[in-house]
């Protein structure tokens, strides 16, 4: 059977391991038939990354921190040279510091604020413009979002903040890239165990509450979430821009 995503290459930033979101958009978009580049933060990550890129038949695994200009360039430069073009990007990029996500959100600091919007919300806007001229058929640019957007989620604090503004680029951004048929959406995952999820303070008790009061009455499976990912960056999704898709068993449409 034909695969969704057959012919296309995508570019996942954000595979820190087996359990981050963007190792499973990356096997689902593999299972789908995409060549795949992965990229690291910095050296401390480079030889999981680059086994779990072999693992999953990886063309090419690259160094990038978004907060360097200069390695945006660098990746933007080595993509230019080693593919024909670039059809799906996904962006599974978060960081604040643990203090921030566990006091209280009036104690917030000026660098760990503009820390978390930097990494989490502008990097988007990086990416976006790094690899938007590789992009030459048109494309789809995803990113992860979450529910504390919108909501106050106890310690998710700047996070959310950092998501709000990250949902708004994706709405800016998909007005800018429209014309050259590149298409900008957020997938607002539920709650999953991660290695950043892990450093908000309390986050089992917010798995333990999605899974007893979400209307499918449990949690997220990254596999649900690598499905839509697939959705959004194959033709199926050609019609959808600018979106927030959930992909949460249902939470966000609960009131109490
Ligand atoms: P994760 O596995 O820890 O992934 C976060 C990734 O961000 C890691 O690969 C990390 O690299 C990377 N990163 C941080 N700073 C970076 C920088 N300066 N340059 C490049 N990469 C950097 O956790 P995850 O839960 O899968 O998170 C992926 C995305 O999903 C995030 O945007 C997160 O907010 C979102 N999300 C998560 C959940 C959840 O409950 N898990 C729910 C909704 C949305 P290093 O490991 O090398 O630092």
């Amino acid at each position: 059977m034909p695969g969704l995503l057959d012919a296309k290459t995508a570019l996942i930033l954000g595979v820190a391991n087996r359990w981050s979101l963007a190792y499973a958009i990356a096997q689902a978009f593999r299972r789908e038939g995409a060549r795949l580049v992965l990229t690291y933060q910095g050296e401390r990550q480079r030889s999981t990354v680059e086994e779990l890129g072999a693992e999953l038949g990886a063309e090419l695994v690259l160094g990038c921190d978004v907060t360097q200009e200069s390695e945006l360039e660098r990746l933007g430069a080595a993509l230019g040279e080693s593919l024909p073009g670039l059809d799906c990007v996904v962006h599974s990029i978060a960081f604040a510091t643990r203090e921030d996500l566990s006091r209280p959100f009036v104690e917030t600091s000026r660098s760990g604020y503009l820390l978390a919007q930097e990494v989490s919300s502008y990097s988007l806007v990086a990416v976006a413009r790094t690899v938007a001229p590789l992009m030459r058929q048109g494309g789809s640019i995803v990113t992860l979002t979450y529910l504390g957007a919108s909501r106050v989620v106890p310690n998710y604090n700047v996070m959310g903040v950092a998501k709000a503004a990250l949902e708004a680029a994706v709405r800016y951004l998909a007005s800018d890239l429209g014309p050259s048929n590149i298409r900008v959406n957020a997938i607002s995952a539920g709650p999953v165990k991660t290695a950043s999820a892990r450093g908000v303070k309390d986050f089992i008790k917010v798995l333990d509450t999605v899974a007893e009061r979400a209307p499918l009455r449990r949690n997220t499976d990254p596999a649900e979430v690598a499905d839509t990912a697939v959705f959004l960056a194959s033709d199926l999704g050609r019609g959808v821009t600018g979106n927030i898709i959930f992909v949460d068993a249902g939470f966000q449409v609960m009131g109490l």
